[in-house]
């Protein structure tokens, strides 16, 4: 008999937060070891709890959340997105712009397949959320990374995305605030990634599913707010300011020049009706969120647990001889350096694999956020500071040892 082989769709494809160091971790615990988790930005396993209220609406709404609703989603869920766009100030946008799906994940893979052709290239940070590359490469698109600079806050190198565009490029990929590297864009530089999306005719695609979570008083830009003369996809979701991750909860809204975007919105209309809607539960957790109490603020705030937990990660972090962190200025991460020449790490993925077998503790090598060098790894700032003091503490003493 044959063997059963994967799709060659999948040839190119990868979404290593979810790899094999993590397969070996799963060994390890089925084995009876306790392993601390710092992969992955899921809020719940770490006592964060969603406001009480969300949970109270989802549960009063689930006998009326029987039946599919419209495809892109309930209304009172979508006019509730739309005052949001107010709010941030995103401008004529219609409840027809608003589509909803299962978490951001489903969306953004929504928009890649209707955006790319074969071969079509689309503009995505290094380091990114790698879902990004990955969904784009599933459509047959061509994945070209532009870096971010480490030494400038993490920003965007408009240089080299400038040096990347092609006549096969169609669109650009911002994720602010960033995963993996906590960095939040100014005006300035994202009216910058406009006037290059303007000369080029992109389509801008921005992942602001951390717009909430900033610290020291940083304030967000959504870059949808910023001009009307192009198109903007812009994604957001209750899984990271929300805690309900699980809920599976996301929008995607369309703004700016809608005037030359017909047939592309045709495509994103039919890509919606064919998975026939979102989750519908966990819709009705959109309208209270929004409009709710928003409570991620006494997280981030001076004295709240996010915050204080990303001062002390970052402390620890970048005290360690051999690794320096830029201090993140919103999300749930610290993406650190490793000076490899002191560690001699060739291989980041071997880095995590060495980490979990001698400290029982799970991070991301940087490499899985298409970084193309071995020197970074990602840890999640979300376990308590004890949790945290004692994590960062195992990895200072694994470095003070470690010679790959
Ligand atoms: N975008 C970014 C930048 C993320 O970090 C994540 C999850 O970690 C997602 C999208 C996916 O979010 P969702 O839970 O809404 O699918």
């Amino acid at each position: 008999m044959q063997t059963l082989k994967k799709s060659t769709k999948l040839n190119n494809v990868c979404y290593d937060i979810r790899g094999p160091v993590l397969d070996e971790a799963k060994r390890m615990e089925e084995e009876g070891h306790r392993i601390l988790k710092l992969n992955i930005g899921n809020p719940a396993p770490f006592g964060f709890e969603a406001p009480e209220e969300i949970l109270q609406d989802v549960l009063h709404n689930l006998p009326n959340a029987q039946g599919y609703c419209e495809s892109k989603g309930l209304y009172s869920a979508r006019k509730a997105v739309m005052q949001e766009c107010q709010r941030k100030k995103i401008d004529h946008v219609s409840i027809e712009d608003i589509y909803l799906g299962n978490g951001v994940s489903e969306l953004i893979v929504m928009a890649m397949q209707c955006l790319l052709n074969d071969g079509d290239e689309i503009l995505i940070p290094a380091p990114d959320y790698p879902l990004w590359t990955a969904a784009s490469r599933l459509a047959g698109g061509k994945a070209v990374h532009y870096i971010c600079d480490e030494q400038s806050d993490w920003y965007p190198d408009l240089n080299d995305i400038r040096s990347k565009i092609t006549s096969n490029t169609r669109g650009i990929v911002l994720i602010n605030p960033n995963n993996p590297t906590g960095a939040l864009y100014p005006e300035s530089l994202l009216k910058e990634v406009i006037e290059i999306a303007r000369e080029h005719n992109l389509v801008v695609l921005a992942d602001e599913i951390y717009d909430k979570i900033l610290y020291d008083d940083a304030k967000h830009t959504s870059i949808a707010s910023l001009a009307d003369d192009i198109l903007f996809l812009t994604f957001n979701g209750l899984s990271k300011s929300y805690r309900v991750a699980g809920f599976r909860s996301g929008w995607m809204i369309m703004s700016g020049n809608k005037h030359n975007a017909t047939d592309f919105i045709e495509g994103l209309n039919m890509l919606s009706s064919m998975r026939l809607c979102a989750n519908v539960p966990s819709q009705h957790a959109i309208q209270t969120a929004l409009g709710g109490y928003q409570s991620i603020n006494d997280l981030v705030l001076p004295g709240g647990r996010l915050k204080d937990q990303r001062d002390l990660a970052w402390e620890m972090l970048d005290n360690i001889p051999g690794v320096s962190c830029v201090k993140p200025k919103g999300a749930l991460y610290l993406f650190p350096k490793l000076d490899v020449k002191r560690f001699n790490i060739y291989d980041d993925e071997k880095f995590a694999y060495d980490l979990l077998k001698q400290e029982k503790m799970l991070v991301v090598q940087g490499t899985a956020f298409n970084w193309p060098e071995p020197d970074h790894f990602r840890i999640v700032s979300l376990p308590y500071v004890d949790q945290l003091e004692d994590a960062i503490t195992r990895i200072a003493r694994f470095l003070s040892k470690y010679k790959q």
